[in-house]
């Protein structure tokens, strides 16, 4: 009986071992487990991180702010969305900087805020305003509307408009530049269309002087008309060329005209450290078919991470 009762403890004694160890090997394993996700946290800021150079510059692209709920498209994003996005960019502590802030900076040799982001809407829609607007003042955010002078016969006020896609009217835009939360941008008189030109490409057969003197008419008309509707802000230095299109002769004219920074269609984020590095700067454009900015951000916080 003694036997048994030895046996048995040292039974009960190997089962507790068993058990200690089994307890043991779960803790390391969750430590180990622990340890790989902390790698893969930190490895995220770390990618974020290479944003903080000092010359980074992202510029989002936006169109349309539509109403939640409605279809969100390529050009056409959610108010729901929009917030998300800003939302998106508060936590992750980027820093939202207006165009007349970047070009103050850079003309005065000073360097960028870390993971700095322009955000900037394209077309000047009512819509940005009634949507946009009270998201950027809830974040303190400045946005760029880049306004076309022809759409401006397309507001509010025209019998022939109506639904989603309403314009800015002279008396819009000069309201809209009195937010601290808006600048105002070019985007060309009468050329943002898709035909005889598209944008403001030179023609086929157009002579080089011809071209130059229809382009530099184009954005003197605008310019001037912005003056005439009183509407504040550094308009005059920022152009957004309509679809994209641009060439030498156009970046030739708009820097002869007192223009500091010229935004593109192309696909990518900028390095800025001097004042010419603020023309055909590039965008991301805020396709909201994707599920969020972050999706968005993606591939450039993989090329951030792999120092390319
Ligand atoms: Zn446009």
């Amino acid at each position: 009986m003694e036997r048994f009762y030895r046996l048995r403890t040292k039974a009960v004694l190997i089962c507790f071992l068993i058990f200690l160890s089994a307890v043991t090997a779960a803790a390391a394993l969750r430590e180990v487990t622990d340890a790989a996700s902390f790698v893969q946290v930190d490895a995220k800021v770390q990618t974020k991180e290479c944003f903080s150079d000092g010359s980074t510059l992202i510029v989002l692209m936006y169109h349309n702010v539509l109403k939640e709920g409605k279809k969100q498209s390529t050009y056409c994003i959610g108010e729901d969305a929009l917030k998300k996005d800003f939302e998106y960019l508060r936590k992750n502590k980027f820093n939202i900087i207006s165009c007349a802030e970047v070009i103050d900076r850079v003309y005065a040799g000073k360097s960028l805020p870390d993971k700095a982001v322009m955000i900037t809407f394209d077309d000047g829609y009512l819509n940005n305003v009634k949507y946009a607007l009270p998201l950027l003042k809830e974040y303190g955010y400045t946005a760029l509307f880049s306004v076309v002078g022809d759409y401006t016969l397309l507001d509010k006020n025209n019998p022939k408009v109506g639904g989603d896609f309403v314009y800015l009217g002279w008396n819009d835009i000069r309201q809209a530049s009195q937010s601290k939360n808006i600048e105002i941008g070019l985007h060309s008189y009468s050329m943002h269309n898709l035909r005889p030109r598209l944008g403001v490409a030179q023609l086929k057969g157009e002579s080089d002087k011809e071209y130059s003197r229809v382009f530099a008419d184009d954005t003197d008309k605008l310019i001037k008309s912005l003056y005439n509707a009183e509407v504040q802000g550094r308009f005059y230095e920022i152009y957004a060329y309509p679809y994209g299109k641009y060439n030498s002769i156009s970046e030739r004219i708009l820097k002869e005209k007192g223009i500091k920074m010229t935004l593109t269609c192309n696909e990518g984020i900028n390095s800025v450290s001097s004042p010419e590095d603020l023309y055909l700067l590039k965008r991301l454009n805020r396709d909201a078919t994707k599920e969020s900015l972050e999706d968005i951000f993606a591939p450039y916080d993989k090329l951030a991470a792999s120092g390319k």
